[in-house]
Order: C-alpha cells, then sequence, then structure tokens
C-alpha cells in the first residue's frame, strides 16, 4: 500500500530526491515537502509530475518539526536539508514515533568533527519506541556502504581493504564552485585526513594526516578519464569497518582539479573558510557561511556542468583461500541527470538512493526498529533498485590477481 512521506530540505539533493519520489506513485502515496524557504519547496513541486504539498519548518527546532509530523502524519521522515538539522529531526521522530532516513551524518555547527556517535546513540530510544532510523542513505555514505556490503555478500570471504575512490569528472564552467551544499563540502574537505589501518576491536584505529597530503593518479573505467585523486576522511569508514571487522585498511579518495585546490587554498589563507564566528560591522558573521552565500548554489550547476561522475569501492580480501581484488563503481552523466530532473549528477546520485532508502524502509525490506547504516541490511534488494531508477552500477571482477 502507498505511504506517505515527509521531505525536510529543499536543495540540490532534495530536488532529485523529491521527483524521484513523486515519480513511484505505487511507494509515495503522498510528500509534503518542507524547508526553511518554501518558496524553494514550491519551485521543486513545480516541476513534479503530480502534485506535492508544500510547507515551512525550522529543522533546527524539534518541536516545529514535530508539529509538522503531527499535521502531516507520514510514515517515514526524509532529511534532506543539513547535517546540524539531523538530531532535531530525530528528536521529533521519536516524540511522533515516525520513521527517520537522512544522507549525511551530524556535525555540530562549531567543530567540523563527523562521527556517528551522536545518532548512534538514539539506537536504544529508536529501538524502545519501535522505529527505523536509516543513516546515510545518498552516494557515498550510502550507495558505497551497499556496494562494500554486496562484495561482502557476493564475492569474498574476507574483505581486507577497502578504498572507496569518488571521481567527478566533470566540469561545471565555473571558476569556482561545489557540487553540494558550500558549507559542508569546505568543512568536509578541510578537515584532516583520517583513515583506517588494522583489525577493529584490537589494534585498529583512525590515522590522522594533514588534509590533501596523500594523492595519486586514478584510471576511471568506461572511458571517464584519469584524474587525480586526494585521500581524505569520510564518514562511511567509520561504519564499515566496525560491521566488516576484518578490514584492516580503509581510505577514502575523491578528486579535485588543481584550479579547485588553488582557489580553496586562498580562501583558507585569507580566513574565509573560518568557522568561527567574527564581528563585521557590529554584526556576528561566520565567514564561511558568508562565503556560501557568494558562491553559485550547487542546485543552480546542473544547466551548465558536463561529464562523468565515476564512484566505487574497492576491495581486496579472500575467497576461497585465494587472493582477490573487486571494483563495484558506477558512472553517471551530468547532462542526462540534467535532462531528467533538472539537477547535476553530484545531486543525482545522492537523490536517487535517498529515494531507494526511502523505498526499502516503505516496503519494508529495511525496516527494523533501531539506528542503523545502510550495510546493516540485505545489499540485495538496494542494488536491484539502483540499476532500475537511474544509477546502473558494474563490477570489475578478476577472480585472482
Ligand atoms: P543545499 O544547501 O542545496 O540544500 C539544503 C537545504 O536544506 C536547503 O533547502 C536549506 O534551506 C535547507 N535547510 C537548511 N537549514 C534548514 C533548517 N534549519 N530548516 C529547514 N531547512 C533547512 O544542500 P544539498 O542539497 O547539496 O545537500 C543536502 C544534504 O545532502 C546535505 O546534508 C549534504 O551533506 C548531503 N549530501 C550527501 C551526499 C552523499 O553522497 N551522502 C552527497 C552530497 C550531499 P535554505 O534554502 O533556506 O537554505
Amino acid at each position: 500500500m502507498a505511504k506517505k512521506v515527509l521531505i525536510i530540505g529543499a536543495g540540490g539533493v532534495s530536488q532529485v530526491a523529491t521527483l524521484k519520489c513523486a515519480m513511484l506513485p505505487e511507494v509515495f502515496g503522498e510528500i509534503t515537502l518542507a524547508s526553511r524557504t518554501e518558496s524553494k519547496c514550491k519551485a521543486i513541486a513545480a516541476r513534479a509530475n503530480r502534485p506535492i504539498k508544500t510547507a515551512q519548518v525550522d529543522a533546527d527546532d524539534a518541536r516545529q518539526v514535530a508539529e509538522l509530523i503531527r499535521a502531516e502524519k507520514p510514515d517515514l521522515v526524509m532529511n534532506i536539508a543539513l547535517p546540524y538539522q539531523d538530531l532535531p529531526i530525530m528528536d521529533a521522530c521519536l516524540e511522533t514515533g515516525v520513521d527517520y532516513l537522512d544522507t549525511a551524518n551530524y556535525e555540530p555547527r562549531e567543530t567540523a568533527k563527523f562521527e556517528y556517535s551522536w545518532q548512534w546513540a538514539y539506537r536504544e530510544r529508536f529501538a524502545a519506541k519501535g522505529i527505523c532510523a536509516l543513516l546515510g542513505s545518498g552516494f557515498d555514505p550510502g550507495a558505497t556502504n551497499v556496494f562494500t556490503a554486496w562484495m561482502a555478500k557476493h564475492l569474498f570471504d574476507e574483505i581486507e581493504t577497502i578504498d572507496i575512490v569518488d571521481v567527478n569528472g566533470g566540469n561545471h564552467g565555473k571558476a569556482f564552485a561545489t557540487n553540494f551544499n558550500p558549507e559542508i563540502n569546505i568543512r568536509e574537505v578541510s578537515a584532516k585526513c583520517r583513515h583506517w589501518e588494522g583489525l577493529y576491536g584490537k589494534d585498529g584505529k583512525f590515522v590522522e594526516t594533514d588534509p590533501m597530503s596523500m594523492h595519486k593518479s586514478f584510471e576511471c573505467p568506461d572511458g571517464v578519464g584519469t584524474y587525480e585523486i586526494y585521500r581524505m576522511y569520510h564518514e562511511e569508514m567509520e561504519s564499515l569497518v566496525q560491521n566488516f571487522p576484518t578490514i584492516k585498511r580503509a581510505q577514502f579518495w575523491m578528486s579535485f582539479s588543481p584550479s579547485y585546490l588553488n582557489h580553496l587554498q586562498v580562501l583558507k589563507d585569507v580566513g574565509m573558510t573560518r568557522i568561527d564566528p567574527i564581528v563585521y560591522n557590529g554584526v556576528e558573521i561566520v565567514p564561511l557561511q558568508f562565503l556560501k552565500a557568494v558562491l553559485p548554489e550547487p542546485s543552480t550547476l546542473g544547466s551548465t556542468t558536463k561529464g562523468k561522475t565515476c564512484i566505487g569501492v574497492i576491495a581486496e580480501g579472500t575467497k576461497d583461500g585465494k587472493r582477490k581484488r573487486a571494483y563495484v563503481y558506477q558512472v553517471c552523466d551530468h547532462e542526462e541527470s540534467f535532462r531528467e530532473v533538472g539537477s547535476q549528477a553530484i545531486s543525482y546520485t545522492t537523490g536517487v538512493p535517498a529515494m531507494i532508502g526511502a523505498k526499502m524502509v516503505l516496503e519494508g525490506k529495511w525496516r527494523k526498529p533501531g539506528v542503523w547504516n545502510m550495510e546493516n541490511f540485505d545489499p540485495d534488494p538496494f542494488m536491484d533498485d539502483l540499476n532500475k531508477y537511474g544509477l546502473p552500477w558494474k563490477v570489475q571482477d578478476p577472480t585472482e590477481y
């Protein structure tokens, strides 16, 4: 039976997730789209193939979210606002007894610190209330967790190393812009790099290195091209090393163009990426938030972005006593994404898994009380839906190497 969702946030990712949900009325019977700026919800709703209700909400305030949930009575709240809103929205879901999904883990505004501890602390309360939270249902985190779970289920007896590689071979034609929320993006890439070494629960730990200090060239499959990829911290490693404790090394790599890195360095050098408040003309402002206000909105980049993304997971380990390596990846074309839903591929590759994660919960395939990461569920139905709903993936599986 078709269910009802409340989607919070009306940016680039939400546009894709909302339009994709609207295309599946048999699952998403009714959709309410709410955000801080309701006009953005209305603009997205106007593109949809059927009516979508809109509302205004400040999701920093759990009480406002709870009131909206009581009014709308959704079966699931999809949080596609910003990581800062994760906890207030989870609180509102707890209060009203409604399932929860998001695409990025909570981080406090005052420190760029990405970890699941704050959200995992809700496990017992969600379980006791009988409601389900699905964390990180985007591409990375999200599809990359599911790729790892799928390889663990079908290709390996034991996975020993994973390298998550996120290449954006697209060009938006702007001097400097970020592909998703600029504030979150710049906090993420400016953070110290951490990668996992050792076995979880024994000698394993995250090893810290300077941001962008390790990089190498990576040739993408299917003619996407060769790009310089930089090692950085990314949140899915935290849950993956716990859920697959045979992993002895986990690394995350992302491609950046020299121009992006040069601009970022200058912005850092002049203090524009600071997240502590400064006083300007008698008013407190956070330089990074001010910078966000002058940069292009990611949702506006779709019309000019050309090229492809290639995001995947390379795993090494053993199968039947032999060493092996496998690579599961997905290639997405910016212009095709724009033609379908008016958004570039970064929003597309995040919004589609958000819709599929919601579908998994609503259909009961991935629903159990508690707080879960994507790899805690059977990867197969999600992998099938990626193929069906716009993100076909491939596997390179040399049996031995
Ligand atoms: P945008 O900045 O484009 O959109 C964010 C939206 O959230 C805006 O509509 C904004 O409203 C709204 N919002 C912000 N604060 C509040 C609030 N207090 N109450 C209600 N609404 C609020 O971001 P993106 O669409 O690029 O990213 C959305 C999320 O997806 C982020 O959490 C990001 O980290 C995550 N993401 C995850 C990826 C993955 O692969 N897992 C990849 C890319 C992004 P307003 O317009 O008024 O500012």
